[in-house]
C-alpha cells in the first residue's frame, strides 16, 4: 500500500475539502463566499468543537447571518465542498456568544474525545478549524516587535500592524514523529509499546516525539527511540501522516527496526514502562483486559494495526470487536 492510501485511512485526514488556496488572495472572490447564503461557519470555542451527540452524532455548522457583523473579520476561509464555502471562527473567551450560537441539542466538546463518533469528513473539517483557530489565538501579536497583528488572505496570514516592522506570520504546524518499532520477522515479530506516567492503567502506545529545529525526520525517529527506550533503530521507513490538532501537531508515522531489543528506560522517566509484544501477547493482553490500545482514530492505533494485520487484514479490529466494552 502506498503512503497516500495509508494516510487516506487515517482519521482527520479526509481530502474532501478543496482548500482553494490560490483564491485566498482574491478579495472579491472571498467576499462573494462571505455573502453566499449557503456558506457555513465552523465555530470553535476554547478549542472545543460544536457537535450534537444524539443517536446520530454530527458536527454543527452555522449560517453566516447568525453572526454579529463585526465577527466577519475574524473568519478564516477553510475551503469549499460541493459548492459550499466553510469558514472557521475562534470564539476563545466569549462564552455568552458561544452559547447563543449553539442550536438546541448542540454543545461544545473536545474533538479528541468525540471525533471518532463523527464521520471522517466532519472530523477532518473540525480538526482543520481547531488547528487554524488555535494558530490565530497564539499569533495575535508579532513575534518580531510585539505589536498586534491582523488577519489577511482569508485568515492564512497575519501581518504586523507596525508599518516599520510589517512582519508576515504564516500558519504553522508542529511536526512530531510517531514510530512503530519492531524486532524479528514474520511470526517472531514483536512491536515496542510504551507508556508515560499518568496514563490510564494498562494503556500502551507507540513511541513519539517532536522534531527539533535543525533535525531530519529520520534523525528524530532514531533520537526519540534511543532517548525514551534506549533502543537503537535502523530501517526507518515513512508510513503515513495525520493532522493532530491537540493543539497543533502533524503526526508523521514511521516504522523502524530495532538493531538490538534490550529496553533501557531513560533517567528522566519520560516513559514509566516500555515493552515488546508479539502478536499473541498483544491479543492475550487485550483479551484479559490487562492492555489497552490508543483510540482507534489515532495514527498510533493505525500503526499497531498495520503491523498486527500484516498477514490478516482486519484481524485487530475483529479481535477488539469480540471483546466486551471496557
Ligand atoms: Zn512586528
Amino acid at each position: 500500500m502506498d503512503n497516500l492510501r495509508h494516510t487516506a485511512r487515517n482519521f482527520f485526514a479526509a481530502a474532501t475539502l478543496d482548500r482553494a488556496s490560490a483564491r485566498r488572495l482574491d478579495a472579491a472572490w472571498l467576499q462573494a463566499r462571505l455573502d453566499a447564503p449557503q456558506s457555513r461557519v465552523v465555530p470553535v470555542w476554547r478549542q472545543r468543537s460544536l457537535v450534537v451527540l444524539d443517536d446520530e452524532p454530527r458536527a454543527v455548522t452555522l449560517p453566516l447571518d447568525v453572526l454579529d457583523p463585526g465577527r466577519r473579520e475574524a473568519l478564516v476561509f477553510l475551503g469549499e465542498a460541493s459548492g459550499t464555502a466553510f469558514f472557521a471562527l475562534g470564539l476563545e473567551g466569549d462564552e455568552a456568544e458561544a452559547r447563543a450560537l449553539a442550536p438546541a441539542g448542540a454543545d461544545y466538546h473536545e474533538l479528541r474525545d468525540v471525533g471518532g463518533l463523527l464521520g471522517e469528513d466532519a472530523g477532518s473539517l473540525l480538526a482543520y478549524a481547531r488547528a487554524i483557530t488555535f494558530w490565530h489565538r497564539r499569533h495575535r501579536h508579532c513575534g518580531e516587535c510585539g505589536r498586534p497583528t491582523r488577519s489577511e488572505e482569508g485568515g492564512h496570514l497575519r501581518v504586523c500592524v507596525d508599518g516599520a516592522c510589517g512582519a508576515k506570520h504564516f500558519p504553522r504546524t508542529d511536526p512530531a514523529v510517531i514510530v512503530l518499532v519492531t524486532h524479528g520477522e514474520g511470526a517472531a515479530s514483536r512491536c515496542l509499546l510504551g507508556r508515560p506516567p499518568g496514563w490510564v492503567p494498562g494503556l500502551y502506545s507507540t513511541l513519539a516525539g517532536f522534531v527539533e529545529p535543525g533535525e531530519t525526520l529520520e534523525g528524530a525517529v532514531v533520537r526519540e527511540i534511543r532517548e525514551e527506550a534506549g533502543v537503537v533503530v535502523d530501517a526507518v521507513t515513512y508510513h503515513s501522516s495525520q493532522p493532530w490538532p491537540f493543539p497543533s501537531s502533524l503526526m508523521l508515522g514511521f516504522t523502524a527496526r530495532a538493531v538490538e531489543p534490550t529496553v533501557q528506560l531513560d533517567a528522566d522517566e519520560e516513559l514509566e514502562d516500555a515493552r515488546w509484544f508479539s502478536r499473541d501477547e498483544l491479543a492475550s493482553a487485550l483479551t484479559s483486559g490487562e492492555l489497552r490500545l490508543p483510540r482507534r482514530i489515532s495514527i498510533a492505533f493505525r500503526l499497531i494495526e498495520s503491523w498486527y494485520d500484516a498477514d490478516q487484514p482486519g484481524a485487530l479490529g475483529a479481535l477488539l470487536e469480540s471483546l466486551p466494552p471496557r
